[in-house]
């Protein structure tokens, strides 16, 4: 096992990593940039280092500068969290080269499904089953062709994609055009790669995402399945498992296909296999090799501790529990609390001045927030997720009302106003929504939210 573990992250994560290394006894060292000084990961690792200014590129993303805080305190393996370095082929790569750990999967599946293109066919010949799409497009006469062939609506996607971005839909031949040239300037922006390619874009269906964990040594299993559907531009706001749209075949039918999966890629770590999911029919759309945001709702219901288990893993250790240990629990709800307005969505960085998290029976609130923190302007806004877990679903609808109605978090402003108002619709109470939902029922009046 690691003496000494350096998370490569801030914020929440950072803390959910911390909590994970000192309930297996090990050491932990927070980097942080000028910006964090005062965050609550620097003040509960066992050390800290200042790895430079407040960009991201700076600090977050400065390779050296992480490698250098290795060596200087002693470390010997590094956790990336989600987000920064986590899904950097590269940064594994240089890790390795410098004799760390990189707590994750082998560079060479980073790389992999950080190629959507590649990823699709990989996943294809695994057996799972994937959106109809093309390969890279590039001149515009063959693109019409392949979208003849799939059939419009087309939606335009780069190669490179992530957080949404370089994604673009051409309902008709006529739009194909603009839709095509709009994503690849866009994903050269974003990713500095314009490679973009086709697929059949899906009108109404759900987010569904599976959480695999896998031991490099061909054993692999499924943790279920979390729905994500609730979402403003492709940010999942909103995610619980199980999901209200699957019975109890099609959650295991899916769960076997993408364990299975894993075991023939020889997969190490944990993972996210995505699908978009109508009529009953699922379609593989992308896999994240890391651990995600909402990995609290799996953990809530399956009792198991995601980050202990990755480190493990990184450690060499087998899986230490096979699909027939895994049993499933009750209904959990994840609200990712952002310093946003909660009808415009605008960021809103500044000083907590109160906080006061809810707690109770099944609740559980990540957040590095406390009364008097700073957040800065340089990062992404979420601040904190409330999680809560209950045995049904309507049990689980009460107690996120609950906990939600004790939450305060004043100074700043929040996304807690939109969770206050989704709890009582309708259709969020009967599990009915698709991954338009939330855009469809916010007002255009910036200034009031419809629901
Ligand atoms: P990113 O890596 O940028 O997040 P994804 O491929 O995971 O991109 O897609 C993000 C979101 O975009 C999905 O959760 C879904 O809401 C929407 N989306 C992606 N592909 C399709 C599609 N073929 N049809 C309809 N919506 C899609």
């Amino acid at each position: 096992m690691f003496d000494k573990i350096l998370i490569a992250n801030r914020g929440e994560i950072a803390l959910r990593i911390q909590r994970a290394c000192k309930e297996l006894g090990i050491g932990t060292v927070a980097v942080h940039s000028t910006a964090d000084a005062d965050a609550m990961h620097v003040r509960l690792a066992d050390e800290s280092v200042c790895i430079g200014g407040p960009p991201a590129r700076e600090s977050y993303l400065n390779i050296p500068a992480i490698v250098a805080a290795c060596e200087i305190t002693g470390a010997d393996a590094v956790h990336p969290g989600y987000g920064f370095l986590a899904e950097n082929a590269r940064f594994a790569e240089i890790l390795e080269e410098h004799d760390l750990t990189f707590i994750g999967p082998t560079a060479e599946h980073v790389r992999l499904m950080g190629d959507k293109i590649e990823a699709k066919e990989t996943m294809r010949k695994l057996g799972v089953p994937v959106v109809p799409g093309s390969g890279p497009v590039t001149e515009l006469a063959r693109a019409k062709r392949a979208a003849r062939d799939i059939g419009y609506p087309i939606l335009v996607k780069a190669a490179a994609g992530g957080g949404g971005r370089g994604m673009k839909l051409a309902p008709s031949e006529n739009d194909l055009e603009a839709a095509l040239s709009a994503a690849r300037h866009e994903a050269q922006a974003a990713f500095g790669d314009d490679t973009v390619y086709l697929e059949k874009y899906l009108a109404k269906p759900r987010h569904i995402e599976v959480q695999v964990l896998a031991d490099g040594q061909g054993r692999a299993i499924h943790l279920g399945e979390r729905d994500c559907s609730l979402q403003r531009r492709h940010q999942k706001l909103w995610e619980e498992a199980p999901s209200p749209a699957l019975n109890d075949s099609e959650r295991v039918q899916i769960g076997e296909t993408v364990a299975d999966a894993m075991r023939k890629l020889g997969y190490r770590g944990v993972g996210t296999v995505e699908f978009l999911y109508e009529n009953g029919a699922f379609y593989f759309i992308e896999m994240n090799t890391r651990l995600q945001v909402e990995h609290t709702i799996t953990e809530m219901i399956t009792g198991l501790d995601l980050v202990i288990e990755q480190i493990r893993i990184a450690a060499g250790a087998p899986l230490s529990l096979g699909q027939e240990d895994v049993t499933f629990s009750g209904h959990a709800i994840e609200c990712r609390i952002n310093a946003e307005n909660s009808h415009t969505f605008r960021p809103s960085p500044g000083t907590i001045t109160h906080f006061h998290p809810p707690g109770g029976l099944g609740v559980r609130v990540d957040s590095g927030a406390y009364a008097g923190y700073t957040i800065p302007p340089y990062y992404d806004s979420l601040i904190g997720k409330l999680i809560v877990h209950a045995r049904t679903r309507n049990e689980c609808l009460m107690r996120l009302k609950r906990a939600l109605g004790e939450f305060v978090v004043d100074g700043i402003e929040t996304t807690i106003p939109l969770f206050n108002a989704l709890i009582s619709e309708p259709d969020i109470v009967d599990g009915k929504y698709d991954i338009h939902w939330l855009e469809d029922h916010l007002s255009p009046n910036p200034t009031r939210v419809k629901v």
